[in-house]
């Protein structure tokens, strides 16, 4: 809040944190973890105002930038006078000076902001998402704004949720066959909040050659997990002319790149963050806790090409593990293997035991991923693969979903009619491959997996300011 000149007067504004002894405000303005020391001196401020000096007012202090004499800080501010500007009945404020449990704070979320842990989680969030836009600008994307109401589902297959005006109550108009009739509908058709912006993207990269999106997606999936949201931020770039590989390179020195910003700008909160998980992670068994420190991880990242390698090669490491042969999956890999999804605990082996690094896995078989994604030539029967790439990051898992997509126009129609995607309502899309296609490629990127990644913590909805999930959508 202050710097560490001294002997000047100013006027601060926060809210407390503690007061003790009567004397010393610790004061916080969300600028950082480290309190502003207020000494209001002994005698000098009424009883009134020295009662309400409680954790969670907001005051108003002014005086003098002194050295401070205490421990734990250079600098405090010696009042001349203090405004309480909000009290807080000490009694109800649900934050005690003391630590509290995640999960109780979730349920606190209007108020979590003024702990530590979640100052620091969400001034990491801005840093990385400065960063996001600060990367794609320097580069020449353009920010494309991808609408949130949609009209298709990008994978076909995606949970959406449905945006209407018509009653629910039973009464909206019918077709003759019973089904809701949805030309009644305000826009005339059924819509769904979107699940991704990829396919508006990549009709802005025939155009301006290198886009990026970064908006709010929403999936129905009802998935109980540390890794997944209702409503997630997503940044999706896409550019003509790239292939596979330059498309794993520019995931690659994206994630790099955030990470190291805040790194360069947020030292303190991470450094803060990595203290708080080390002493989460002591109540853990020694073998289920991080090898590395919060700060080590990201710093290998940084400096540490990721792993590449096909998912044909991945299955055979896999299936070849003493962990398969001692059969410690859940899900086994059984006979050869190839074809199957690769479930999370199959990613965290080959990130976590295996590779011991970020992980950047190519070439998945058609029949596990999207149809828009380009077939590779050369395949032997029954082996069609495409140009996938998922990249996988250590304690989360997938991080990044790309690929590079299909250009030509008969192989895409001919693989959307195999997968029932109706080739009508996506006529749009369809004419990039009619006028002007060229190859191109893209990926998704989750940023609330990317906060988790970089700030270690553990669950999902504590990246997020009001985590959306099943049966969840307070505040
Ligand atoms: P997962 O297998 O983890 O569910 P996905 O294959 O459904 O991921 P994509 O459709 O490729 O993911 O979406 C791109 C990225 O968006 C993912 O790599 C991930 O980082 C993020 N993501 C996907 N679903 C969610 C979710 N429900 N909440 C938060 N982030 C998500
Ligand atoms: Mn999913």
């Amino acid at each position: 809040m202050v710097g560490e000149k001294v002997n000047y007067s100013t006027t601060v504004m926060g809210w407390v944190r503690t007061f003790r002894n009567n004397q010393f405000i610790a004061l916080n303005d969300g600028s950082t973890n480290n309190n502003l020391q207020v000494m209001a001196e002994l005698g000098k401020f009424s009883d009134d105002v020295l009662k309400r000096l409680t954790t969670g007012a907001c005051i108003k202090a002014t005086g003098q930038i002194i050295p401070s004499l205490g421990k734990g800080q250079k600098v405090e501010l010696k009042a001349d006078t203090i405004e309480i500007l909000g009290d807080s009945d000490a009694e109800k404020f649900p934050l005690q000076p003391k630590k509290h449990s995640l999960e109780f704070l979730r349920e606190k979320a209007h108020l979590r902001f003024r702990t530590n842990t979640f100052g620091s989680v969400f001034r990491v969030r801005h840093a990385l998402a400065f960063a996001v836009h600060k990367f794609f600008n320097d580069k020449g994307f353009v920010y494309l704004h991808t609408p949130i109401i949609t009209a298709s589902d990008a994978e076909g297959a995606g949970e959406t949720f449905r945006v209407t005006t018509l009653p629910v109550d039973g009464t909206a108009p019918k077709n003759e066959d019973g089904s809701i009739n949805f030309k009644e509908d305000f826009f005339g058709h059924s819509t769904n909040l979107t699940v991704s912006g990829q396919l508006e993207g990549e009709l802005a990269a025939m155009a301006f050659s290198d886009i990026y999106t970064f908006g709010p997606t929403f999936r129905a999936e009802n998935s109980n997990t540390t890794r997944h949201l209702a409503e997630f931020w997503m940044i999706e770039p896409e550019m003509a002319f790239y292939d596979l590989e330059d498309n794993a390179n520019l995931a690659e020195e994206f994630i790099r790149y955030v990470i190291k910003y805040a790194i360069d700008n947020n030292k303190e909160d991470i450094e803060f963050l990595a203290q708080r998980l080390a002493e989460e992670e002591k109540a853990l068994p020694q073998d289920k806790r991080s090898e590395m420190g919060l700060v080590e991880k990201l710093e290998f990242v940084i400096n540490n090409d990721f792993e590449r390698l096909t998912y044909t090669e991945a299955i055979s490491i896999l299936r070849e593990s003493n962990h398969n042969k001692k059969k410690k999956f859940q899900y086994l890999i059984e006979g050869d293997g190839w074809g199957i999804d690769l479930q999370s605990e199959h990613e965290r082996y080959l990130v976590e035991k295996h590779f011991k690094k970020p992980v950047i896995l190519t070439n998945y078989p058609a029949a596990i991923k999207a149809f828009y994604m380009r077939q590779d030539d050369g395949c032997a029967e029954g082996r069609q693969t495409v140009a996938a790439m998922d990249i996988l990051a250590p304690g989360i898992g997938e991080i990044v979903g790309g690929s590079q997509r299909e250009e030509r126009l008969d192989k895409l129609e001919q693989r959307m009619k195999e997968m029932n995607i109706p080739a009508d309502e996506l006529w749009w899309y369809l004419d990039t491959r009619r006028f002007g296609a060229c190859p191109h490629a893209g990926f998704g990127l989750g940023f609330e997996r990317l906060v988790q990644f970089v700030t270690g913590m553990g669950n999902i909805r504590d990246v997020i300011p009001f985590p959306r999930y099943p049966k969840s959508a307070e505040f």
